[in-house]
């Protein structure tokens, strides 16, 4: 599935703490990631799995040691270059006070109406086109949104992302067995040629990686 073994991302003895806080979270962490490759990170609650796409987003900097990506210092990255490059699914969804259309588009606005629609019927959330269709509103006095149905929208945004390095913190979080296996059937199907990270607790459908890494506190093992 490797389609060469130039890394495309790769952690340098990176250590990491928090602004203010003396506790590091990540510590000497280093390993490659070459370009079309799957790769799980599993670890328990709070071993830093997390941090690793803070810093990959740029949210944060290293405090120590360097991060690559396609050879070139991460920290040089602009933030509109980094985005074009990686997409993430964060655990937490972000909904915007605004339309259906507008939420959707923060994951590519070039995006058309069809494609959208496409896009909702994927993931499972069709239905909410039934009233007002792209115009409805969510977010702050708007239709309100279940966590599964937070995370499907946040599913949909990266679907309609070109970027080539997918980042997934615990997509499958909270949703039943079923739709589990659907929504990784969707994520490796867009995926296949692209570099995927994804964060999971779970440990089926890890014969879908090469390779699986587990953080524990901090460090790789
Ligand atoms: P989980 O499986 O529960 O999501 P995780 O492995 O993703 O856990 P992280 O979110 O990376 O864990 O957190 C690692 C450590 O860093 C934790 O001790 C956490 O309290 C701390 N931490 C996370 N975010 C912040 C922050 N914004 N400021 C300070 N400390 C933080
Ligand atoms: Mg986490």
């Amino acid at each position: 599935k490797t389609e060469n073994n130039q890394p495309l991302i790769r952690f340098e003895q990176v250590d990491f703490s928090y602004p203010e806080q003396d506790e590091m979270v990540l510590r000497q962490l280093s390993f490659s990631i070459a370009q079309g490759q799957k790769v799980a990170i599993l670890g328990k609650t709070g071993s830093g799995k997390s941090t690793i796409f803070q810093l990959l987003v740029r949210n944060y900097d290293v405090t120590s040691g360097q991060i690559w990506l396609n050879h070139c210092k991460l920290s040089e990255f602009s933030e509109n270059t980094l985005r074009e490059n990686l997409v993430v699914l964060s655990q937490r969804v972000h909904i915007f006070s605004n339309t259906l259309r507008e939420n959707l588009l923060m994951g590519n606005p070039q995006a058309d109406d069809q494609q959208l629609i496409a896009i909702l019927e994927q993931v499972g959330l069709v239905y909410l086109l039934e009233q007002e269709g792209l115009k409805l509103w969510l977010g702050e006095g708007g239709r309100p949104l279940s966590g599964g149905e937070q995370r499907r929208l946040g599913l949909a945004r990266l679907l309609l992302s070109k970027a080539d390095i997918v980042l997934l913190d615990e997509p499958t979080e909270g949703l039943d067995r079923e739709t589990e296996q659907q929504i990784l059937q969707i994520i490796l199907t867009h995926c296949q040629h692209k570099t995927l990270l994804m964060i999971t607790h779970r440990l089926n459908g890890l014969t879908h990686f090469d390779q699986v890494y587990k953080i524990d506190n901090g460090r790789l093992v």
